[in-house]
């Protein structure tokens, strides 16, 4: 394995160097076998021992020039130049079998120049989180970044009450982030923007670099990219909670993990981030925000591509996005689209949203309890999930016609759709009960949700606590920001 430092060497003005701190009494308790093997990372990172001298010691392979990245973002609308990684180090590229890039991130690696009055660490909590959700993204094929270890400590750090700091090694394609090209963009450095361009053309956008029009191809990719990403989260029930401009990155992947949900109750206007009074980014508002982040990046374009040359990529977005999202939707309802029932199977599948959050019902649970409708009737214990039988009773007469008018074979039917209605879900109150147990030093649970997460579509008898939708104390945690 090779390691590479082309960030810290090429965009040098983006770089600081910080070498990482070791926490008091670390420990390494969770290593990622499958992630490891796939990028052919060394194996023997799994012995604490050995990860620890790659991190620390002076002559360690991921030690060699870490580095902090500067950037900036839209914060709830507001434009912030005073980003950058405050807690989180990059130290190293690695190339895969295929000559992908990837990033390794230390995320909770102590304080850099960008930490401001903040401590420079992470909390057991919040690396617990971001763990699971990007297991259980990938596993759901929601494109993210992913986790390739865990270290806890008993190092004290401050949130609303004392916690434990812990870090993880973060992997993805890289960390370039929408305010990466904003804050060169806002901060007037044409120049510097240009060497971005070029670094991403070099390593990140290649095939766009060779059209005829590369900015123009690469804004594309970004904007396709997005708009499929959050297609994904809609049709999976996901909010992500934050969706600053710092928090998107320019690869179309679930990025910073903070007080994200999926779905319990179906409630569209949902907002997981307790933070959020308004919504800016509650699970509707995903969609629309999106767009709103892609205007904020495509500013930085504008030395580039005419406007009209931009808004033409920013329209294609909302066409993307709603085809992916129902492409994806015809999979959970078993559907096949044709010419002929475009608008009897959108009208399907509106319906049934409508009837689950009319009675707000589990979103998850309603799905997967679909996969066994009968064509010939005698659903009843679908139906009986309903206040407004009525309702359900018409819907499910149509429903049943437009499956029958399809022709698709039952059993099929419905084998295709456990493939798209997972059973297990990251729930809030599940990653709560996992965290409860990791700060009293227990991580068998842990272990065990992240192989349950591996199997989201399949009912295994030892994972059957992970398929329960909350008790009444488990809906509507109130995820803290802070993290
Ligand atoms: P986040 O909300 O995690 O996306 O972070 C927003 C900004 O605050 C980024 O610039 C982070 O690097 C920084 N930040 C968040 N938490 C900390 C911390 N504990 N120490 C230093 N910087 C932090
Ligand atoms: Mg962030």
């Amino acid at each position: 394995m090779k390691l590479d430092h082309s960030f810290a060497e090429e965009l040098t003005s983006l770089a600081s160097e910080v070498k990482p701190i070791k926490l008091l009494n670390s420990h390494l308790v969770a290593f990622n076998h499958e992630l490891a093997n796939e990028l052919g990372l060394p194996i023997q990172w799994q012995e604490e021992a050995l990860l620890f001298a790659a991190l620390y010691s002076q002559e360690g392979t991921l030690n060699q020039r870490p580095i902090a990245q500067k950037y900036g973002g839209h914060q709830f609308g507001h434009w912030n130049p005073e980003l950058g990684d405050g807690r989180g180090l990059l130290l190293a590229e690695t190339c895969d079998q295929y000559n992908n890039r990837w990033d390794l991130h230390l995320k909770g690696a102590g304080p850099t120049p960008y930490s401001r009055f903040a401590d420079g660490r992470a909390v057991l909590r919040s690396t617990i989180r971001e763990y699971l959700a990007s297991e259980a993204l990938h596993y759901l094929g929601i494109p993210t970044s992913r986790a390739l270890c865990l270290i806890t400590s008993d190092e004290p750090v401050y949130r609303e009450k004392q916690e434990r700091a812990a870090k993880m090694i973060r992997v993805c394609q890289s960390h370039l982030r929408f305010g990466h090209f904003e804050y060169f963009f806002h901060s007037k450095q044409p120049q510097k923007l240009q060497s971005l361009f070029d670094y991403c053309f070099k390593y990140h956008f290649a095939e766009c670099a060779q059209s005829a029009h590369p900015y123009q191809a690469m804004f594309e990719k970004i904007v396709q990219d997005t708009a499929k990403l959050i297609a994904k989260w809609q049709a999976f029930g996901f909010n992500h909670g934050v969706m600053n401009t710092d928090n998107m990155s320019i690869h179309g992947i679930t990025f910073d993990y903070g007080p994200y949900a999926f779905l319990d109750d179906f409630e569209p206007t949902f907002i997981c981030n307790h933070s959020d009074p308004q919504g800016r980014y509650s699970f509707d508002s995903q969609p629309g925000i999106g767009l709103w982040n892609l205007n904020a990046l495509a500013q930085s374009f504008t030395p580039y591509l005419e406007i009209e040359q931009i808004k033409q990529v920013l329209n294609s977005y909302e066409a993307t996005l709603l085809k992916e999202y129902s492409t994806l939707m015809h999979h959970k309802l078993g559907l096949i689209a044709s010419d002929k029932n475009r608008e009897t199977n959108s009208n399907l599948i509106n319906t049934w949203l409508e009837m689950l959050a009319a009675e707000r019902k589990d979103y998850s649970v309603a799905f997967r309890q679909l996969c066994e409708f009968d064509i010939l009737g005698g659903n009843q214990k679908l139906r009986e999930q309903f206040i407004n039988r009525d309702r359900f009773d018409k819907w499910a007469k149509q429903y049943a016609f437009a499956l029958q008018n399809q022709g698709t074979i039952q059993t099929q039917r419905q084998t295709q759709m456990y493939q798209y209605n997972p059973h297990v879900v990251l729930r809030n109150y599940l990653a709560q009960q996992v965290i409860d147990q990791a700060e009293e030093g227990n991580f068998e649970m842990f272990h065990q949700f992240i192989a349950a997460l591996k199997k989201p579509y399949q009912e295994i008898k030892e994972y059957q606590k992970f398929s329960a939708p909350p008790p009444d104390w488990g809906k509507k945690l109130e995820i803290s920001c802070s993290s």
